[in-house]
């Protein structure tokens, strides 16, 4: 765990820890090794030779179960959104790294993506690919937060505020459950919508939470210069690397919050860093295409 705390803030005091759980594994990122834990457990169990799952051109999900294929002996099928992107996986690392772990892809359009979670979408890929497990999009099932709730252990109970960022939501829900009574769980979603309270709170078993709803930067994997620059400073101060979809507009929040007093004198501060750094590659494309500064 890295410590520091927030020098320009000394009045207020507040103090930022860091739990790396983007060291977990290497390429299993972060979260998603949590995630995928009980279920590739589950898969073993029940005879499962294949994983499927579904996933857009630069998800942490795909890359990982990909990775989890390959290190632990199932075939991998990745539903992909977006057809285009068939003639484009040499050029797209994600999909490069998940090709080389051995993954076959189907590439679906926008709009039969979007049935994901259909259970008639679902009985067609069982009758095309035979006997698969499957995950849902970005790995989220009761499995899934069962091994999100281990991220947390004694020594957290220390901390006032424990903070992730927010996708499907089966991390905060995770560390929530988890949790202590005295403890408070903020989610930074990743993405706008008021959807996740609903979802949370079908998982969670307690209310010690909260969304912090305004550092999305505009929708999922949309960044701005701005958040780039502090990604970049905050890599240069602390030599650790942010993802620009999830941790990046984390932590964005959380100084932001600090800086406006948010916190109380002398809180203390978990912020779970989840990993996803394996999506940088793909942003610094776009960044580039478009001439403006990268990540380092
Ligand atoms: C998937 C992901 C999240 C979001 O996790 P959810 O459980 O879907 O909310 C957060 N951070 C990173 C780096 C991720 O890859």
């Amino acid at each position: 765990m890295i410590l520091f705390k927030d020098k320009e803030n000394l009045k207020l005091d507040n103090q930022v820890s860091m739990k790396p759980e983007y060291l977990s594994h290497p390429y299993i990122s972060g979260n998603k090794y949590r995630k995928l834990k009980y279920n590739l457990i589950e898969a073993k169990k029940t005879g499962k030779q294949v994983l499927l799952s579904f996933g857009g051109a630069y998800s942490n999900h795909i890359a990982a179960v990909a990775s989890a294929g390959k290190e632990f002996g199932f075939k991998t099928i990745g539903v992909i959104r977006g057809e285009e992107l068939r003639s484009q996986i040499a050029n797209n690392p994600t999909l490069r790294f998940a090709e080389t772990c051995g993954m076959t892809f189907k590439f679906v359009s926008r709009s039969v993506y979007r049935n994901k979670s259909d259970d008639a979408f679902i009985e067609q890929l069982k009758a095309e690919f035979g006997e698969v497990y499957i995950l849902p999009e970005g790995g989220t099932n009761q499995l899934a937060i069962k091994g999100c709730e281990e991220i947390l252990n004694i020594s957290d109970q220390a901390f006032d505020y424990i903070c992730c960022p927010v996708g499907t939501g089966g991390t905060m829900a995770g560390l929530i459950n988890s949790s202590g009574k005295h403890q408070k769980i903020l989610g930074f979603p990743a993405l706008k919508g008021d959807f996740l309270q609903e979802e949370i709170s079908k998982f969670a078993t307690s209310k010690n939470w909260q969304l912090i709803l305004d550092y999305h930067f505009g929708g999922y994997a949309k960044i701005d210069d701005e958040l780039v620059a502090f990604m970049n400073d905050f890599k240069s101060r602390y030599n650790i690397q942010l993802d620009p979809v999830y941790t990046g507009k984390m932590m964005f929040g959380i100084y932001d919050l600090i800086a406006k007093g948010y916190f109380p004198v002398k809180a203390k501060i978990l912020a779970i860093h989840t990993g996803g750094l394996q999506g940088i590659a793909g942003m610094n494309q776009k960044l580039k295409q478009q001439n403006r500064p990268q990540i380092v």
